[in-house]
């Protein structure tokens, strides 16, 4: 099995699985071809779409097509020369409660039908499930996983181990550690369809997440029923690297019309919203007096284009780095998916260690839904673990963040500086430090160091970023060994919040002075500061004491 990673963002990750049948690059989107009902064919998929895989029900056709299958296999009998995924039967299971199919001879149909990935078959665990039957359905799955080894004769094929568990976390965990004990190539959340559909997508995120978190990494990871394209960035986000979907048919049956913002009526539309081939060639009206069968069929390639399209946007965000601001705007599509960006938070540890948090580019931060963001999780880690204050340092100057980045080629910065340090002793003697959204406190050496002043934020801040900050900047302070701290709050930005928060912090031998000013860069500010920790310095080598000066500049 070789899954080579080229780029990562977040869990998403650009790589290649090899397969007896070529190479896919995932993350991939597999469409699904009923074979009883191929509204689109597998060879149209591949010549008109460039579609390296696709998904197919192995459990349909040994039902309906075995003998075929069996001589044919079933890239022939498909007429599709590219990589070939099977399910087995799982969702008929879930769907009609049971399938007249014995799990060694779906095994051994999908070596004879020579499928390139296959599944074996697992037992769902419906959403309604009550606990005792969602376990039952996972040690089922865990037993028939147990026997593949035993029953297989071929090496060349990728099996899929299903993780069962429905929405109880701890049956996912247990059922992810148990499978991934076995040699399966890849490991795939299994039945999360009712809650796709009912877009309970905050729940997808804790099964697919407690299911990572439990199986290895570099295992590549796949999601059973993905269901809308608008959640393939989601998908990818949580570190699904091939997924399949059905949608595209079933909505086309509906005459539903599918975007990346979410799906229109096709009596609703007046435009079509969309470039692909067909939507260049014909209008809603033109659609809509068509035969049914054809109207059926330009509506699924449309919304297979609309798939395929997403997919490849949400691969070049990972190439950018992007995904994080990709998956915000995508969250602002349905209240369900936000809600599913929101429940990151939860992961956000787990998230960072698996990111890269160095990028080409800078970030973009909107609102404090960003703040669970890798980068400034990151950040946040890596201040309070690998970072201390310099020793001689004995005065801490905390000052609001200016406009200009990085932070220390601000004037009124080197202003200040350049008042108080008449000499090196003097400069050494005082830690300037800035705090700034999305990320906290900067130390000024620091503010080069990527991301601190490669980062664009949208003001005014919302009031939990603000907060967010301040937390930080009480973290440092009650962390540090300052005697004294000089904090200035801009009192039109930051609304009195800072100081709040930190006004009750209690260290041994702190004098913590606040300064609120209206206005940070005004003459007499800066001087009142520079004559203060000037003071400051005279008597910084007193026994300190316990004191709080609240000093308001207008
Ligand atoms: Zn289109």
């Amino acid at each position: 099995m070789s899954f080579e990673i080229r780029h990562r963002d977040m869990l998403g990750r650009i790589g290649r699985i090899l397969t007896k049948s070529g190479k896919i690059d995932t993350p991939i989107f597999l469409p699904v071809i009923n074979p009883a009902i191929q509204l689109i064919l597998p060879k149209t998929l591949s010549e008109e779409f460039g579609c390296r895989a696709l998904i197919t029900n192995a459990y349909i056709l040994r039902n309906q097509q075995e003998d075929g299958a069996k001589k044919k296999g079933v890239h022939q009998l498909l007429d599709f020369d590219g990589v070939v995924m099977t399910d087995s039967g799982a969702y008929q299971i879930l769907t009609y409660g049971e399938v007249d199919v014995d799990p060694a001879e779906i095994i051994q149909f999908q070596e004879l039908i020579s499928t390139d990935i296959a599944t074996i078959l697992d037992i769902p665990t419906s959403y309604n499930a009550r606990k005792d039957d969602a376990k039952r359905t996972v040690d089922e799955t865990i037993n028939r996983a147990e026997q593949l080894s035993k029953m297989k004769t071929r090496s060349d094929i990728l099996w899929v181990g299903p993780i069962q568990g429905g929405h109880y976390l701890d049956l996912v965990a247990y059922s992810s550690k148990k499978i991934s004990e076995l040699p399966f190539q890849i490991h795939a959340l299994g039945s999360p369809t009712q809650i796709m559909e009912q877009y309970l997508f905050d729940i997808l995120v804790d099964m697919t997440l407690t299911a990572k978190i439990n199986t290895p990494s570099h295992t590549p990871f796949h999601l059973f029923g993905a269901g809308h394209p608008f959640m393939f960035a989601l998908a990818v986000a949580l570190g699904c690297d091939l997924f399949d979907s059905a949608a595209y048919a079933i909505y086309a049956r509906e005459d539903r019309y599918m975007t990346p913002f979410g799906t229109n009526r096709l009596r609703e539309l007046e435009y079509f919203p969309c470039s692909c081939p067909i939507c260049r060639k014909y209008d809603p009206t033109d659609l809509r007096s068509m035969p049914f069968q054809d109207k059926q069929r330009l509506l699924a390639k449309h919304n297979l284009h609309t798939c395929f399209e997403e997919v490849r946007r949400v691969k070049q965000r990972i190439v950018e780095g992007r995904l994080w601001e990709y998956l915000e705007a995508r969250a602002h599509v349905h209240p369900s998916l936000l809600k599913a960006v929101k429940k990151l938070k939860k992961y956000e540890n787990y998230i960072e260690r698996h990111s890269t948090v160095s990028k080409r580019k800078g970030l973009f931060f909107f609102s404090s839904l960003g703040l669970a963001r890798p980068e400034i999780v990151h950040y946040r880690k890596m201040l309070r673990e690998r970072y201390s204050s310099p020793v001689e340092a004995k005065i801490l100057l905390l000052l609001p963040q200016p406009n200009r980045k990085p932070f220390h080629l601000d004037k009124v910065i080197r202003k200040l500086l350049n008042l108080i340090a008449d000499s090196n002793e003097k400069n050494q003697l005082i830690q300037v430090c800035v705090y700034a959204a999305p990320f906290g406190v900067v130390p000024l050496e620091l503010d080069e160091v990527y991301p601190l002043s490669q980062h664009e934020i949208a003001t005014p801040l919302d009031l939990e970023t603000k907060e967010y900050v301040a937390e930080q900047v009480r973290n440092f302070i009650k962390s540090s060994s300052f005697n004294k701290v000089f904090l200035v709050e801009d009192t039109k930005v930051w609304k009195g919040i800072v100081t709040s928060v930190c006004r009750n912090i209690k260290r041994k031998s702190l004098s913590i002075t606040f300064l609120r000013v209206e206005e940070k860069s005004s003459e007499e500010v800066v001087n009142y500061i520079a004559r203060t920790l000037e003071a400051a310095i005279q008597d910084c080598h007193k026994d300190p004491v316990n004191a709080v000066d609240d000093i308001t500049l207008r």
